[in-house]
């Protein structure tokens, strides 16, 4: 069971990268021909994330993207994959995984654990 607002994170920066990529190859791909229509409805499901997530977890997820562009990062083979720093097996502990908002004491990103 992953922590609703942890999953809400992923989500929303999963959305943020592909508005980005989008925003980035929309004048590319309008000059080739392409119509671009998809942009629009990301930046709405954007708002609709935002909007779910606590205001103070909102806060720190901003701070953070201005910081490093990357707020929310996985935890692979026990390290934090922002900073790179092993994760103490307090905050990794198969009971703390995913139930709490977990955050990498090093570099502040927050954590999930994908799935294996
Ligand atoms: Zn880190």
């Amino acid at each position: 069971m992953i922590q609703p607002q942890t999953e809400l994170l992923v989500a929303l920066n999963h959305l943020e990268l592909m508005i980005h990529e989008a925003t980035d190859e929309a004048p590319k791909l309008k000059a080739m021909g392409f119509k671009i229509d998809g942009l629009e409805q990301l930046q709405k499901a954007q708002a609709d994330l935002e909007k779910q997530l606590e205001p103070a977890v909102l806060k720190q997820y901003q701070r953070l993207q201005q910081r490093s562009g990357r707020p929310v990062v996985p935890v692979i083979n026990g390290n934090c994959c922002g900073c790179y720093i092993k994760i103490p097996t307090a905050v990794a502990s198969d009971a703390a995984k995913n139930r709490t908002l977990a955050t990498c004491g090093n570099c502040g990103r927050f954590l999930y654990w994908p799935s294996e």
